[in-house]
């Protein structure tokens, strides 16, 4: 489950490409365009720009090169041309780029135009939750602490933690082992060691944590309707705690 020092070097190379698609889609004005729109320049931008590979084309049958997830979407959004962003949306976009055999796989929730203070409240929790997971990460520490960070701070703000769907152990496959689920006990769970590289990517839910799959098989909704937020960064664990292999041009650490 640990990686050699080269490909941990060959997925920072991929984290790098990624977290540079996320710099190209802030700067869309996403107020007006389709989530089938943003799918196809985010598309074209990896392939041309980055002679790399959009991850999820064809994996498990998807045709797109991100998954799109407004307001009460969870995660596993399909971009469609009838999907039209407006101001006050929240819409989190999901990437998956690969070069030179590698995966690097990494999410951030959009607030598009003006949004509700409640909106950007669960958006900065989210995001401050993620990073709560981020922390929790170092040689010896076990998943169980990660989980319990990224749930705790979300249920302090009166959030939940969608239960479903979990990080996931990457490299050549988009998912390995381990999964590493967004709650937990301390002290429990898989150890960690130097090596592993993982993705944490909490699904914070405004309201209730239940979730249900629309008939297309993809898109994941909240049961009661609310707003859903989720961030994902790809981490690998060093010799004294954690790299952050997607981290973005200017983003920084959180506490
Ligand atoms: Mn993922």
């Amino acid at each position: 489950m640990t990686k050699k020092p080269e490909e941990i070097a060959l997925m920072a190379e991929s984290g790098k490409l990624l977290a540079s698609v996320f710099a190209h889609l802030d700067s869309f004005d996403l107020i007006g365009m389709s989530t089938l729109q943003v799918n196809d320049l985010v598309d074209s931008f990896i392939v041309e720009q980055l002679k790399a590979r959009p991850a999820s084309k064809g994996q498990y049958g998807f045709a797109y090169a991100l998954n799109s997830s407004p307001n009460n979407v969870v995660c596993h959004g399909v971009p469609s041309a009838t999907d039209i962003l407006k101001s006050s949306d929240i819409v989190n976009f999901d990437i998956t780029l690969e070069k030179n055999g590698y995966i690097a796989d990494s999410s951030k929730t959009y607030m598009v135009g003006e949004v509700s203070a409640a909106a950007r409240r669960l958006v900065e929790v989210s995001y401050e939750a993620l990073w709560k997971g981020i922390k929790a990460v170092r040689p010896g520490a076990r998943l169980g602490d990660v989980g319990h960070a990224i749930e705790q701070h979300a249920r302090r703000h009166g959030y939940s933690v969608v239960r479903e769907y979990c990080g996931h152990g990457i490299g050549r496959e988009m998912h390995e082992p381990p999964q590493v689920l967004h709650w937990g006990k301390p002290k429990t769970g898989l150890v960690l060691r130097e090596g592993m590289v993982f993705t944490i990517e909490p699904m914070i839910n405004a309201g209730r944590d239940d979730v249900e799959t629309q008939d297309d098989g993809w898109t994941v909704t909240t049961c009661d309707g609310q707003l859903s937020a989720q961030f994902e960064h790809t981490v690998a664990v060093t010799r004294t705690g954690v790299r952050v292999l997607t981290l973005r041009p200017g983003e920084r650490a959180l506490n």
